[in-house]
């Protein structure tokens, strides 16, 4: 008999960020030179003159990937640029990056070079160089991991909490665009499993499939608003749905915001894809991941300098704490916005 057993606390309580913020929170800063450390898109460092940025991610397969329909060479350039997004989150401009690899015996060199090829590709398209990184064996599948750097000058960063009252939510390009794309192929997946004889039918649905495949990150935004001499009070880029996101800013920033649905950017092979499922399309806005859009918030004054922008969207304004964080929905009814979303824990126990 065990005395004093523990009893352990299973993860998947807790959810990602409570899990990072339970292992994380009793860190302290004890460098002057950590000008932002965990909580924001990336990590800000005052190396003198501009700042550097730092930030990484993993993905791993059979949760972030699955090698039966991502391309090799797909899957290198968006590791590269879903990081490279958490650098344009923060205002910067991406200058390095470093790749760690953890690979089973069931890949040859010929598919790592597909990788690479990829990873190459991200690098010549965003001028990064690569700098190094990490090769180790893997049992358990394929791992990637990717640390980006990149700099900005100490009065451009852009953070979470910056936002104010009155403020205009805006987001880049569309949103939702990767979960049509992801749904697609996870169908076709099962048709083909079932019945290998059967071709998948991938042909009308390139745009979505390539959002899910091979996203961009919107080094084109940054340098838009850096040409119209806008600072965003706060940013974010949106990797686990907008809705999550709207609530790190206003968690961030101490506010409230109201978004409207009628607003929410959506292309329409996306609303498509959303009804051919029998979901609600602005459910894919709000809550299906790895968009790699940013979503910003403008102060008032800005606005005659981007409402002519097809890539930028107005979504809502920033409120009063007190309101919380409100979804106008279409018929007018107001909602609580919640973020359903992405949590990798949570999703695995339900399934
Ligand atoms: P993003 O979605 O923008 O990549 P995350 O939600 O992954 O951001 O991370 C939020 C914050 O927590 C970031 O500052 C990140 O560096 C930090 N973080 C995430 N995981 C860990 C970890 N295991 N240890 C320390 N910090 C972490
Ligand atoms: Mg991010």
């Amino acid at each position: 008999m065990t005395k004093n057993k523990k009893t352990l606390t299973d993860i998947s309580e807790l959810g990602e960020f409570g899990l990072i913020d339970r292992l994380t929170s009793k860190f302290k800063s004890r460098n002057e030179k950590t000008i932002m450390g965990i909580g924001d898109d990336a990590a800000i460092i005052d190396t003198g003159g501009l700042y550097t940025i730092i930030t990484k991610d993993i993905f791993s397969e059979g949760v972030h990937f699955d090698i039966t329909y991502a391309p090799l060479k797909h899957l290198g350039y968006k590791v590269v640029t879903a990081n490279l997004s958490d650098i344009y989150a923060m205002n910067g401009t991406p200058t390095h990056i470093f790749a760690g690899i953890g690979v089973s015996s069931r890949y040859s060199l010929e598919a790592l070079e597909e990788i690479y090829k990829g990873i190459k590709l991200a690098c010549e398209k965003y001028e990064l160089d690569l700098g190094g990184g990490d090769t180790i064996a893997s049992k358990a599948g394929l791992f990637i991991s990717i640390t980006a750097l990149g700099s900005v000058a100490p009065d451009m960063v852009t953070y979470r909490n910056g936002a104010k009252e009155h403020d205009l939510i805006c987001v880049s390009g569309n949103l939702g665009g990767a979960y049509a794309g992801l749904l697609i192929l996870e169908r076709e997946k099962q048709v083909f499993k079932a019945n290998p004889d059967m071709q998948p039918s991938l042909k009308d649905y390139s745009y979505v499939l390539e959002r899910q495949l091979k996203p961009e990150a919107r080094k084109d935004i940054i340098e838009l608003l850096k040409e119209r001499n806008i600072k965003p009070s706060s940013m974010i880029d949106i990797s686990d749905g907008l809705a999550s996101e709207v609530i790190h800013i206003c968690k961030n920033s101490e506010c409230g915001a109201s978004v409207y649905e009628e607003k929410l950017p959506l292309d329409k092979m996306t609303a498509d894809v959303a009804h051919e499922f029998k979901i609600d399309p602005s459910t894919f806005a709000l809550n299906g991941g790895e968009d790699y859009e940013l979503l910003f918030t403008i102060n008032q004054k800005d606005y005659e300098k981007i409402k002519d922008q097809q890539e930028i969207s107005i979504i809502g304004h920033i409120t009063n704490k007190s309101e919380g964080t409100k979804l106008i929905t279409v018929s007018g009814n107001v909602a609580e916005l919640r973020a359903q979303g992405w949590d990798a824990f949570r999703e695995k126990k339900n399934k």
